[in-house]
């Protein structure tokens, strides 16, 4: 069955990825353009694959999304525009929403009619996601929302957020918050865009002035909001964001490119490190999804997939620019790619918590160390 699975994605692919690169997806342009590759892959059933055919996918396994994601990331195919959605806020609706939510929301996602923004992190609040100030007080029948938001990806162009906020400001630090969702277009939500180390500006504050959130709008209980943004950062740090593909398909890369510069034996050895790195953790992750399938849990592990895929996608792409040398600065050219990705990995270390952060997980929830 998996290989029937690997073959029909194949095909699919190869018949439909486009020729071009799309324009990035942190512009205007770029971003429509990624949503109508998002609407291409819904129409063909392959847009969010495990999910039940209820809600658009195809109820495959974890192995089969592993097969999905190696063939998608060899064959090129654009960036997910929805990624926030897709593999954050989705499973975590699966875990923690209600039937109403996911009828209502997870159809318009997986057709990119709604395409999501994370809304966790605040200008004092960051590795300390819990010192987070944005408030939500009962007003007109739901909530009214007020604060400030900040690094919030594809933000500038997205359509809606999830977010936590401050429901019980007398509750201790991690109680008394809530799992919001709201629309970036709602009256009193302000985006701001940021310009990022690469030029482009897909990156958003967001401001917040008593924005109304209906009672539909929140995710689980009020006050639960801590409990089920662990679930959405458990998926984030352990299978869902970043799969085996996305740097098996690099390294790849990576061993072609060496060859096509003359198989430099003083790098050699790094660009065989790389390479083995990614087929490392193609292996821990197909172990992981085996061991989900027999009824396990992604537990505080997932901090570790997280430090290693982070620091093998910048030791790969360090590699790379090595063997451009100069040319690596030609950002036209068609070597260009690598120093953008740079550019992007060099943010691995810091998102989905930053890696000193996953250490001391590491540390004191797998190893058992003390505080
Ligand atoms: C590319 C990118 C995309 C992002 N996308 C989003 C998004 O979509 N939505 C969103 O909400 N956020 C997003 N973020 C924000 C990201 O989650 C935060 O940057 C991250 O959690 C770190 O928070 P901070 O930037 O406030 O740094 P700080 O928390 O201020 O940390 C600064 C430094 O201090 C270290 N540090 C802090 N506390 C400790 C500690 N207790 N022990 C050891 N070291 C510590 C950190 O590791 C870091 O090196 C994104 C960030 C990047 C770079």
């Amino acid at each position: 069955m998996t290989e029937a699975f690997r073959a029909e994605v194949r095909d699919w692919l190869a018949a439909h990825v486009p020729a071009t690169p799309l324009p990035s997806l942190d512009t205007a342009d770029g971003f429509e353009a990624h949503r109508a590759w998002e609407r291409a892959l819904a129409a063909a059933g392959l847009a969010v694959v495990t999910w039940p055919a209820a809600y658009g996918g195809r109820d495959a396994t974890l192995a089969e999304w592993l097969v999905f994601e190696e063939e998608y990331y060899a064959a090129g195919a654009p960036a997910r525009v929805g990624q926030n959605g897709l593999f954050l806020l989705a499973p975590t609706l699966f875990a923690c929403g209600s039937a109403e939510q996911r009828d209502r929301i997870l159809p318009r996602m997986a057709a990119a009619d709604d395409i999501w923004a994370q809304a966790w992190s605040e200008p004092e609040a960051g590795s300390d996601l819990a010192a987070l100030r944005s408030r939500a007080v009962r007003g007109g029948g739901g909530w009214l929302v007020s604060g400030s938001k900040t690094w919030c990806s594809r933000a500038a162009f997205a359509d809606r957020a999830f977010g936590l906020f401050r429901t019980d400001p007398a509750a201790a630090r991690h109680q008394g918050l809530s799992y919001l969702l709201f629309s970036l277009r709602a009256p009193g939500v302000t985006v701001r865009p940021i310009r990022q180390l690469g030029g482009r500006t897909g990156f958003a504050e967001i401001f917040l002035d008593e924005v109304f959130v209906p009672d539909s709008d929140v995710v689980g209980e009020p006050g639960d909001g801590w409990r089920i943004a662990m679930s959405t950062a458990s998926h984030e740090r352990g299978l869902s964001l970043r799969s085996p593909g996305r740097f098996l398909a690099a390294a790849e890369r990576l061993v072609s490119l060496w060859r096509r510069s003359g198989g430099d034996p003083g790098l050699g050895e790094r660009v065989a490190d790389a390479w083995i790195g990614a087929r490392a953790y193609q292996l821990h992750t197909h172990a992981t999804a085996a061991r989900l399938a027999a009824g396990g849990t992604l537990g505080p592990e997932a901090s570790m997939g997280k430090v290693f895929w982070s620091e093998l996608d910048l030791a790969l792409h360090e590699v790379a620019l090595d063997l451009l040398g100069p040319r690596a600065e030609v950002r036209d050219g068609p070597d260009g790619v690598w120093l953008e990705d740079y550019l992007f990995a060099l943010a691995g270390p810091i998102y989905a918590g930053t890696n000193e952060i996953q250490r001391t997980l590491i540390g004191e929830r797998v190893l058992g160390l003390p505080r």
